[in-house]
């Protein structure tokens, strides 16, 4: 094993612990496998593997409870009612007496509860993917194979996978995970994201990740993108050191955002549900500066109704009653695909497709349902509603989104600058809508042409190439309030360039706040230009950091 691994550091802090590997996916056992002629033996097999599979889900279930997951306790007592259910033993039975083995008695019994719930409409069809977890569960047990899913472990872990789904996050609970590393994903992908979000420290784009052995201990450095196997007991506590030091530089890191020299820049949270409030508003967040609407609806097969919607959008509201909440309409497709908003047939390039905007030319019913849903909600309430479309390309596009919120009741549309033929065209937009949001993530990715899902890219997915801050310039000068919501806002160093480019503020997932703010505070507003000037003279996102810290001098104060 190499002394250290390098990949991308996509969310700051360190964090030591044993590496516990998320398994692959559990294969179907052959059809027509059979057992070899006791039938008694093999059912008792099987039956103490749907036992065994009980047991687990129950002890972690009293687990999350514990941890005060109550929801998390429910969904899994509903798992293992479905594995001790008498019909499914019975099912069980049958097949291994005619003849079949274990495994595919076991896969072929849990088929038949699967097809019933699959056709008996959309909250229990939500529900198989419930069952097919218990089944492969039970599977894996009868053939030897690690458990799929995120493994169980009695001590705080690093959490290995290839990637890692939504569904896979939702369970984690974060005083139990001290790392992310994956093979995949780029630094705008959804585990950097979500790895932000919860503030835990994560490296992805790891070549070879998942061949760490189980238990080995690593120390990842979610900063500089290292993960280090068997680390010396000094590294261990040099690196708790310099996370301790820069955690108390950060406790007297509150009030507005602003520069050395008073110049304001409100500093707003990243958002995907009312879920998140309280971490912004922990974190000091002065408002909402991008609402991932689409993440309220993940996992639906049908969209939600408008009082579910209005309801999801007023509890956000009500918590800034004196700070602004811009909510995005839903950005399906690509990286985001939502269930009830498919994509129109196959595509070559999902990310260049009908997403985002595009999609709603389609679906002009489920726009207005949504801006509807946003005017009810803001009816009566104190906070500013601001709402923007993502993926918007040209004046046109923002011009149709504008009338449609006008339509709505909305009095304050935007548009995301995502796209660089909308950076490139600001001045027109900017006559169409009242504010901008740069979305980072996206306009690297499309300025880039490096699509930010792929691990391999993660060097042309940097938003500090010149470049992209070369299409950040015009929309911050088009003369129209200008944020950043992309994920270039969340790094310290990147928040001051933006802000000497112009741009009138930040939004980033809330652990990212206090560290911007202290970067920020540190700052003249004069320092910040000069540092956006350095950055866009340089010829590589490389060069563009190192030009920019020159100009920031107060940065290793923070141990930056
Ligand atoms: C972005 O593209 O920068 C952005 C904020 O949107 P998302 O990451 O949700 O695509
Ligand atoms: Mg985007």
């Amino acid at each position: 094993m190499p002394e250290i691994l390098r990949g991308a550091g996509v969310s700051p802090g360190t964090g030591y612990g044993p590496v516990r590997t998320i398994a692959g996916a559990v294969p179907e056992p052959p059809a027509g496998a059979e057992h070899g002629g006791d039938a008694a033996a093999e059912r008792e097999t099987a039956l103490a593997a749907l036992d065994a599979v009980a047991a687990d889900l129950e002890s972690r279930g009293a687990r999350a409870a514990e941890t005060g997951n109550k929801d998390g306790q429910d969904v899994l007592n509903a798992q293992a009612m479905m594995a001790r259910d008498p019909g499914l033993a019975d099912g069980v039975q049958a097949k291994i007496e005619e003849g079949t083995a274990a495994a595919r008695a076991v896969f072929e019994a849990f088929g038949v509860y699967r097809e019933m719930l699959a056709g008996a409409g959309e909250y229990l069809a939500a529900r198989v993917t419930d069952l097919d977890d218990v089944r492969d569960r039970a599977v894996a047990r009868l053939l030897g194979l690690p458990m799929p899913g995120v493994p169980a472990s009695d001590e705080p872990f690093v959490l290995v996978a290839r990637d890692l789904a939504p569904a896979d996050t939702a369970v984690l609970d974060p005083a139990q995970v001290v790392a992310f590393v994956t093979e995949e994903g780029g630094p705008t992908s959804h585990t950097a994201i979500i790895a932000r979000t919860m503030g835990v420290p994560a490296v992805v784009a790891l070549p070879g990740a998942t061949g760490i052995a189980d238990g080995t201990p690593v120390l990842v450095d979610g900063t500089a993108g290292t993960v280090r196997p068997d680390p010396s007991e000094d590294e261990v506590a040099a690196a708790h050191a310099a996370s301790a030091a820069r955690a108390s530089a950060l406790e007297v890191s509150t009030g507005p955002g602003t520069t050395r020299d008073g110049h304001a820049v409100p500093l707003l949270a990243n958002i995907g549900g009312p879920k998140d409030i309280e971490a912004a508003l922990a974190a000091g967040a002065e408002g909402v500066g991008l609402y991932r609407t689409e993440f309220l609806f993940l996992d639906r097969s049908t969209p939600p109704s408008d009082a579910e919607q209005e309801e999801a959008y007023r509890e956000v509201l009500e918590a800034f009653p004196e700070g602004r909440v811009v909510v995005r309409t839903l950005d399906a497709g690509a990286d985001k695909p939502l269930a009830f908003l498919p994509a129109p047939g196959e595509e070559p390039n999902p990310a260049l497709g009908e997403r985002g905007l595009r999609m709603m030319r389609r679906h002009p019913d489920v726009l207005a349902a949504q801006l509807g849903a946003l005017a009810r909600a803001a009816a009566g309430r104190t906070a500013k509603l601001q709402v923007m479309a993502p993926m918007v390309t040209d004046a046109a596009e923002a011009a149709g989104f504008a009338a449609a919120c006008r339509e709505a009741g909305i009095e304050h549309p935007g548009v995301m600058i995502e796209v660089p033929a909308a950076a490139l065209r600001a001045d027109d937009l900017a006559s169409e809508v009242e504010f901008f949001s740069i979305g980072t993530n996206d306009l690297t990715q499309y300025a880039c042409a490096a699509d930010r899902q792929v691990g391999g890219l993660a060097h042309l997915q940097d938003p500090w190439q010149p470049a992209v801050l070369d299409l950040v310039a015009p929309a911050a000068g088009a003369g129209i309030p200008c944020g950043v919501c992309g994920e270039a806002a969340g790094d310290p160093v990147l928040a001051c360039v933006l802000v000497g480019l112009g741009v009138t503020s930040l939004s980033m997932s809330a652990p990212s706040l206090p560290l911007v703010r202290a970067a920020l505070v540190r700052h003249t507003l004069d320092e910040c230009r000069q540092a956006a000037a350095a950055a866009r003279a340089a010829r590589s996102a490389e060069q563009a950091r190192t030009a920019a810290r020159a100009h920031l001098p107060a940065l290793a104060t923070l141990g930056l």
